[in-house]
């Protein structure tokens, strides 16, 4: 009976409602071997169970009508007795898919097959699929308590796609146009992921007239990079190490490996033609030996016990930790507000105890761990280096001085619209559309653009997402006098605790100990303070600065200071509005998974989408989030494990 039906099944047939155009052609025996039939599925015949898979396809002969993919017993007659349903669609008579998009059953059965049917008729069979059950598990570590709310969870993301997803044509899928709004560090990498993986049809778009974003570098008396008479005021360090208090124990710092790895991808890009933009790094430390002897965030108040876990855990396990924070609640309650619900809401220790700002507990912990670092690095010739890398490898795909003003969507065309005025005052805006745009820029500037109608969470994470306000002051001398007598070493930052406005005075990592000029950052303030600094205006600023440094180190401070000053407040940046993401309460908990869903055809990236938010780390993990997100919507699978896999981006579950 079975043998009849599958020999019925491949009389040459004409499908009139779904314009069938060809003889169905013959099918072997399934055992083992491939059929030689209308659809052949190319492999992998090997997969891993609860992964997401791209299966290559191939047609023996043109064909358009509806087909159905199950995967099941190698000897099934029809769709319905297959275990898994996996995809129905009409295949248009040209442009055939070349991939399936298969999300893997957890459960699925070893050895059983992938089997287009055409209606009744089997039209392909793979051979038996051989079904990794324990994979040899980069992902263990993302498998925390099979919760995906902060993690990038690939699969689960495919799993609430369209189905139509579920078949590609990867030549045409990779010629899609790529709209990316922001040349940060978030924009910048992204072009080279997607040129990585030979997706070449993108466009950046940047409001301003440089690379960079927030990295900016000043060099100041109008020198260059190699005058070293600079400093950054935005990023300026990478913390690399931490140290157990107790045992002397080192621990790396794993989340910012990918900063890492990127500065040698791009040495390595440039090595042969452009050698002059080498990137190599400096220490940069944290001085705590003078200035009122505050060391702002220490472990030392923690039993050895307590320490030796902290250390570990934030050092090791930072994603771990977030989660963890998340599922005790840690984003609901501020330090005071839970010292408060469980002790006496009179207290006076709470004041003493608790973080007074109060932001979510678990901010408190995270910018703890970061300074408690007892390793830092900074980039040679200011962190401006690394955008100056990319400069060869956008030149001639980037627009600037382009201030997007909104995106708008064009249903029928599934199509997403860019635009931006010429002039501040036109009245109608200019457009651009495409397939795809990926909005690098912060929400602090979108909040003011026209978008599409989205979900309400995402809606609110765009309007609402806290941001912080830093300022930074530097200040050029004509002198290093910071580094007479014993001080001969100092590079890095500390805090100024009896000198209170000015927050932390960094000095010069670079030429430590030689003779010239030099630049330092005589303050450094963020939340409040800066606030208040930003108030004061540029001119108070910079007299208070230099009045901190006259304070810290004497009247030489006065003798040597050149009046040449560079001064910036994030918040009131025309580019930013913002210094970092800082979020309140419930925002990150809520807001993430919203914005780790494509709406309108735009993916949203940069540092405030990141969990590890305020780093350039957070920024270029957001890379690969969103990155992996837009080639998973566009169904190539193969693409997005090609990037997690060489970037080992642990994050990001396939
Ligand atoms: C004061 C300060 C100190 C910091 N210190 C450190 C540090 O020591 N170490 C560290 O790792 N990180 C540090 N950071 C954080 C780090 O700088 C950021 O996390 C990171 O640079 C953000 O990159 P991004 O690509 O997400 O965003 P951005 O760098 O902000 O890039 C966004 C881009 O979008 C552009 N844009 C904005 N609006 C529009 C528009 N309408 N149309 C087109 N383009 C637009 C902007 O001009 C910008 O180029 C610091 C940040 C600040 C502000």
């Amino acid at each position: 009976m079975k043998i009849t039906q599958w020999l019925l099944g491949l009389v040459p047939a004409l499908d009139l409602a779904h314009g069938l155009q060809f003889p169905l052609g013959r099918a072997k025996s399934h055992k083992g071997g491939s059929e030689a039939s209308l659809i052949q599925f190319l492999g992998p015949h090997r997969v891993e169970a609860g992964s997401v898979q791209n299966i290559r396809l191939g047609f023996s002969q043109r064909f358009a009508g509806k087909l159905h993919v199950v995967y099941g017993d190698c000897s099934i007659n029809l769709a319905v007795e297959a275990s898994q349903q996996v995809v129905s669609f009409l295949l248009p008579d040209s442009d055939h898919p070349d991939r399936l998009v298969w999300v893997v059953p957890s459960d699925a059965q070893d050895s059983q097959c992938l089997q287009a049917f055409h209606g009744c008729t089997i039209v392909g069979r793979s051979p038996p699929i051989a079904i990794e059950k324990a994979p040899h598990n980069p992902r263990a570590e993302s498998q925390i308590d099979g919760d995906s709310v902060i993690w990038f969870d690939g699969v689960e993301y495919m799993r609430s796609q369209d189905s139509s997803k579920a078949v590609v044509n990867s030549v045409a899928a990779k010629d899609s146009s790529i709209a990316i709004v922001g040349a940060g560090i978030a924009g910048l990498m992204t072009s080279h992921l997607l040129s990585s993986i030979g997706i070449h049809n993108w466009h950046i778009h940047e409001a301003s007239q440089r690379l960079g974003g927030r990295i900016r570098t000043a060099y100041l008396n109008g020198t260059s990079p190699d005058d070293y008479q600079y400093f950054d005021m935005g990023p300026m360090r990478l913390a690399t190490k931490i140290r157990y208090t107790g045992t002397g124990e080192v621990l790396p710092f794993e989340d910012h490996r990918l900063v890492f790895s990127l500065i040698d991808t791009l040495n390595h890009l440039n090595a042969d033609h452009h050698p002059e933009l080498a990137m190599t790094f400096l220490p940069f430390d944290k001085i705590t030996d003078d200035y009122g002897g505050m060391n702002s965030h220490t472990l030392q108040d923690l039993g050895e016990d307590e320490q030796q876990k902290y250390t570990e855990y934030l050092a090791h396990k930072m994603y771990r930790a977030h989660k963890q924070a998340l599922s005790a609640g840690s984003p609901h309650w501020s330090e005071g507000a839970y010292l408060r619900q469980l002790l006496n809401p009179r207290d006076p220790m709470i004041n003493y105890i608790a973080d007074r700002e109060d932001t979510p507990i678990w901010e408190s912990l995270y910018w703890n761990k970061y300074f408690a670092a007892s390793a830092w690095q900074s980039l040679d010739k200011g962190f401006e280096s690394l955008p100056r890398a990319f400069a060869p490898h956008v030149a001639d795909k980037i627009t600037l001085g382009r201030r997007i003003s909104g995106l708008s969507y064009n249903e029928s065309a599934d199509k997403v619209s860019l635009l931006w005025r010429n002039d501040p005052n036109d009245w109608d805006p200019a457009a651009e559309q495409y397939d795809y745009a990926v909005v690098a820029a912060p929400f602090s500037m979108l909040r003011a653009w026209n978008l599409p109608e989205y979900s309400e969470l995402l809606d609110k994470a765009i309007h609402d997402l806290h941001f912080t306000q830093s300022c930074k002051v530097a200040l050029h001398y004509r002198t290093r006098f910071w580094e007479r007598g014993d001080k001969a070493q100092y590079r890095g930052c500390a805090r100024v605790s009896d000198y209170p406005s000015v927050g932390d005075v960094c000095y010069p990592p670079y030429q430590v100990n030689s003779s010239g000029p030099a630049v330092v950052m005589a303050s450094f303030t963020t939340g409040n303070m800066a606030r208040t600094i930003a108030a004061l205006g540029e001119t108070n600023a910079v007299a208070l600065a230099q009045r901190g440094m006259v304070h810290a180190h004497g009247k030489v401070a006065n003798e040597e200071f050149t009046g040449i000053y560079e001064h910036v407040c994030w918040e009131h940046d025309e580019f930013q509005g913002g210094a970092w993401a800082s979020p309140l309460g419930d925002q990150q908990e809520k807001f993430l998974p919203a914005i780790y869903r494509t709406e309108a055809k735009t993916i949203f990236m940069g540092e405030h989408t990141a969990y590890t938010h305020a780093w350039l780390s957070s920024a270029v993990d957001s890379a690969f989030r969103g990155t992996v997100q837009l080639l998973l919507d566009l169904g190539l699978v193969e693409e997005a494990r090609e990037i997690v896999e060489t970037w080992k981006a642990r994050w990001i579950v396939l």
